[in-house]
Order: C-alpha cells, then sequence, then structure tokens
C-alpha cells in the first residue's frame, strides 16, 4: 500500500496487520539529525493496545503461514533482496540523517543486512531436521524443525539498517510472523524498509513494525501471544529483558554492550596494525559493540606504535557523514556527547595522557562532535578501560607479551569481540585457544562474521545460548519434533 514516508518530514507509523497505522500512547519524541541539529521527524510510542493488536495479528497469519510451502514462504525474501539492493543509497542517506554515521559506512551496513536475507533464502536446507533409520529395533527416527508462531526483536540506535535483518528474514522463512520494534532515537530507517517488506509481497500480519520506547517493550514482554523475544543493546537492558522475558515464559536471546581489546605483538605488520586499529575504534564514532578501543602493545613496539596511531587519529576527518570525505560523524544525542566527554575527563583524573585531543574539534555543522581521542598509558583498573564508552576514544597500555594481553583481556567483564595483530602463527594459536570472547580476529580490526556464522558475545555481551544470524537464530525461531516411529516386519 502506498504510504508518504516519513524520511522526508512527519510523523513515524506502525505497520499492523498489512496497513500503516499511527501509534496511540500519549507519548514520543522528535528523531533528530545528530550532525545538523534538525529535527527529521516523530516518533509516537505505541501503547499496550497497539502490541496486541500486532500480536493478534501476527498470531492470525501465523496459522496460514505456517502451513505455507516453505519454497513459496521464501519467495518475498527473494523479492526483497533486490528492493534493498535498488533503494541501498536511499536507505543509507535516511540512515546517515538520523544516526549520523558516513555514508560509506551506513552503505556498508546495509550489505550486511541484505546478507541475511540472502543466507535466509536457503531456509529449506537451513531448518532441515535429522533422520535416523534403525534408531532402535523396527524403530526409524525423525525429528522435525518447526515454527512457533509470534516473535519480536527490539533492537538498537548503532546500526538501525542490519540488526533488524539478523533476526527477521529468518524468524517469517521459518515460519513464523515477526514484529519489530526498531530504537525510538533512529525509526526512519526501520519504517522506509518496510515500505520495501510491504512491496515484497508478505501476507498481512506476517511482517509487521510497531515503534515505542521503554513501555513498548514491556508491553511486548509481557504479551502472552508472543513465544520469544530477541534483542540487542545495552548490557543493563538485555539483562532485563532476558530476565523478565524468562519470567513470562518466554524463549530469549540477548545481545549486549562490549569493552573489544586488540593485542599488538612485536611482530605483527605494525602500520597495517595501527591503521586497522584506529578504523575499528573510530568507525561509527566509536558507537559499536565491535569498537576496539583497549589496546594492549607489547612493551617493545610500544612508543613506536603509539605514534602509529596518534598520526592515523590526527588524519581522521570529523563531520557530516554526508560528506564523502568525512570518516568521524557526530554522536547520537548531546546527552551522550556529554557522557562520552566526561569519560574522557575521567581518564584524565585517572592519570592517563591525552596524545590526540578531539574534544575542541572544529566542525562547521551544530551537532555532536567530538574529534578521536587517543589516551597512552592506561592501566586495567582505570574506568575508561573497564567500562563501555560508545564513542571515538581509544586506550593504549604496555604488556610484557601476548600471554599478558590475553590475561588482561580476560579480566574483562565482557566478552563481545578481540583482535590479535601478529607474524606468529603460535601466537594466533594461543589467542584462538585462550582469548574469552565470541568472535575473535587475527590480523583484522573488526570481527564481524558474515551472515552464514552466527554472531554473538560471551559474559557480560550475551544473556542466552542460541546468538543471531544463520543455524543458531534458525534454530531459536523453531523446535524440534522427534517422530519415533514402529512398523515391525510381517
Ligand atoms: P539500549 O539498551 O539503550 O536500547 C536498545 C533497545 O532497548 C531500544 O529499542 C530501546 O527502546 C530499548 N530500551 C531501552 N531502555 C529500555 C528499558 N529500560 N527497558 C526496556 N527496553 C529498553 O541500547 P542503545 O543505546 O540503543 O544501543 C547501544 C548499545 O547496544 C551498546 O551497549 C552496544 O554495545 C549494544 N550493541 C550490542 C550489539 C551486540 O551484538 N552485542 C550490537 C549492537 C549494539
Amino acid at each position: 500500500m502506498s504510504h508518504d514516508s516519513s524520511a522526508s518530514g512527519g510523523d513515524v507509523r506502525n505497520y499492523v496487520d498489512g496497513d500503516w497505522v499511527a501509534p496511540t500512547a500519549d507519548d514520543g519524541q522528535d528523531v533528530v539529525n545528530p550532525a545538523t541539529g534538525e529535527t527529521l521527524g516523530y516518533v509516537g510510542y505505541s501503547s499496550e493496545d497497539d502490541v496486541d493488536a500486532a500480536v493478534q495479528a501476527g498470531a492470525d497469519a501465523f496459522e496460514q503461514w505456517r502451513r505455507t510451502p516453505v519454497e513459496a514462504r521464501i519467495q518475498p525474501l527473494f523479492e526483497l533482496k533486490p528492493l534493498l539492493e535498488e533503494h541501498q543509497q536511499e536507505l543509507a542517506e535516511i540512515l546517515v540523517r538520523e544516526h549520523g554515521k558516513t555514508i560509506g559506512e551506513a552503505r556498508g551496513e546495509l550489505r550486511r543486512g541484505i546478507e541475511n536475507v540472502e543466507v535466509a533464502c536457503g531456509i529449506p536446507t537451513l531448518m532441515q531436521g535429522g533422520h535416523v533409520q534403525n534408531a532402535a529395533p523396527s524403530i526409524d527416527e525423525t525429528a522435525v524443525r518447526e515454527p512457533l508462531g509470534v516473535f519480536a526483536a527490539i533492537t538498537p540506535f548503532n546500526f538501525p539498517g542490519m540488526i533488524p535483518l539478523w533476526f527477521l528474514p529468518y524468524a517469517v522463512a521459518t515460519g513464523n510472523s515477526f514484529i519489530l520494534k526498531p530504537s525510538e532515537r533512529d525509526p526512519l530507517v526501520a519504517e522506509r524498509m518496510f515500505e520495501l517488506i510491504d512491496e515484497a509481497g508478505f501476507p498481512d500480519g506476517v511482517v509487521q513494525l510497531v515503534n515505542g520506547s521503554v513501555d513498548t517493550v514491556t508491553a511486548l514482554i509481557e504479551h502472552d501471544g508472543i513465544e520469544g523475544i530477541s534483542f540487542v543493546g545495552s548490557t543493563p537492558v538485555a539483562k532485563h529483558v532476558y530476565e523478565q522475558s524468562a519470567a513470562n515464559g518466554k524463549r530469549v536471546q540477548a545481545q549486549g554492550g562490549a569493552k573489544n581489546h586488540v593485542i599488538v605483538s612485536e611482530t605483527a605488520d605494525l602500520e597495517f596494525a595501527a591503521e586497522k586499529t584506529v578504523s575499528s575504534a573510530l568507525a561509527c564514532s566509536g558507537e559499536r559493540c565491535l569498537a576496539n578501543d583497549v589496546v594492549l602493545v607489547e612493551e617493545s613496539v610500544y612508543e613506536s606504535f603509539v605514534d602509529l596511531v596518534a598520526a592515523e587519529a590526527d588524519r581522521q576527518v570529523v563531520g557530516n557523514g554526508l560528506e564523502e570525505d568525512t570518516t568521524v560523524g557526530p554522536l547520537i544525542t548531546p546527552e551522550h556527547e556529554q557522557r562520552v566527554r566526561e569519560y574522557v575527563e575521567t581518564g584524565l583524573e585517572e592519570g592517563a595522557e591525552l596524545v590526540v585531543d578531539g574534544r575542541d574539534v572544529d566542525v562547521d555543522e551544530a551537532g555532536n562532535f567530538l574529534g578521536p581521542c587517543v589516551f597512552r598509558d592506561v592501566t586495567p583498573e582505570m574506568v575508561i578501560s573497564r567500562e563501555e564508552i560508545f564513542g571515538p576514544v581509544l586506550g593504549l597500555m604496555p604488556v610484557e607479551n601476548v600471554a599478558e594481553g590475553i590475561e588482561v583481556m580476560n579480566r574483562s567483564d565482557f566478552g563481545n569481540a578481540a583482535s590479535l595483530f601478529t607474524g606468529s602463527g603460535a601466537e594466533a594459536r594461543q589467542f584462538r585457544h585462550e582469548a574469552e570472547a565470541g568472535n575473535l580476529a587475527v590480523n583484522a580490526g573488526t570481527a564481524a562474521p558474515m551472515a552464514f556464522f552466527h554472531f554473538g558475545g560471551q559474559k557480560d555481551s550475551f544473556f542466552g545460548d542460541l546468538h543471531a544470524q544463520a543455524e543458531d537464530v534458525v534454530r531459536f525461531y523453531t523446535d524440534e519434533t522427534v517422530y519415533i516411529e514402529r512398523w515391525p516386519e510381517e
């Protein structure tokens, strides 16, 4: 159905049972361009009744959708992929306006999202169960994966185009109905994607969009008609959603925050390592769960590595993400910018030395800008090396060797990702065997698995057992029934 996109101003709508409708709770908030301060639209929050309407529509649609042949269920995904590709630049520009990241990062994010649509098109193979002939005398056993009903995903602000696609394609391809509750800070790209989802030809009620904030999440978690919750966001909220969803009898997977480490061996290609470390720490202005912002450097090469990182950080161009030469955009809100600036002050009070100071960055826009900040001589006890900052702030720390680096990183409460730069196979093997994180990269700054591998962390970075993407999420969205058949020979 046609709809005036609020990406060009106006109120953000819900998409429920194939119709565009306004959320009905009394409150809501402006959607603001973090580079310019300009108001882009208004997102109203969804009430309990709005959530209930979506759950009822999803439950009704599920009865038919679960019986729809799997080959027919993936046809709308085959339609959706080229639609997302044709509109990739337009979606990227919406994403930059509401989030602030650079246009190249926005295009890349959408590409990583589309990969999940591609992988979910393989669901006829991915959701196959198993069969054992002669499992017992005269008995054959067959395991079948079946969809469960209505699922909801609650997603964060930092990858508003990609993260919904870690879940949506798999939930519906396996035969479930799906409700997305995107971040209220940047809901416009999800709304535009749902216009494309509408065009792709899913039956009404199979895929729905419900905007809102905390109360809307509570309504989803407490609704008896929802089978399970997929969540991505900060650790305190992930833990809360995990506990409350479980208390309400739901399946739940909850991905949380991070504090990622890079270890640099004296055997590494130092220039390459510095370039990748800086881009990992500063991409999306450091607002990434994969940002590597604690760098543990073997002391024999520490001084030269500090110089290389400082030079690389100085080369960054801070500005509006729509300008092609910008490499570091604004932070999401003025309040978040203030919070990150307070972390910089804390680092100074704790005694770390600020070798690149982006606090007075000069940008010709009214947005929430902070330039790259690089600390040296950070220690494991400092707040800035323990807490997630979620800004363009990087800390360097000398360590005696790679083994000490692994030992320091393993003391972290978080376990999302880590990288080792090395020229030694033995060090790489030690890292692979001993480092405690869900995603480990060797000679790569960002450990982001492709869509055909699962994505999720460990320790306080993840609550649950089955992660996002690929086979894990297929298991999350299905339950296995085992048929035990006995046909004695006559
Ligand atoms: P957030 O936790 O503030 O919000 C995430 C979602 O939860 C939003 O949809 C929001 O509306 C909802 N929410 C917020 N507070 C809530 C509450 N009290 N009760 C119920 N729902 C609530 O996170 P954010 O600031 O949008 O995103 C940044 C965080 O997400 C960072 O910590 C980052 O590391 C993390 N993140 C993790 C991953 C991962 O895969 N582990 C990926 C991306 C982002």
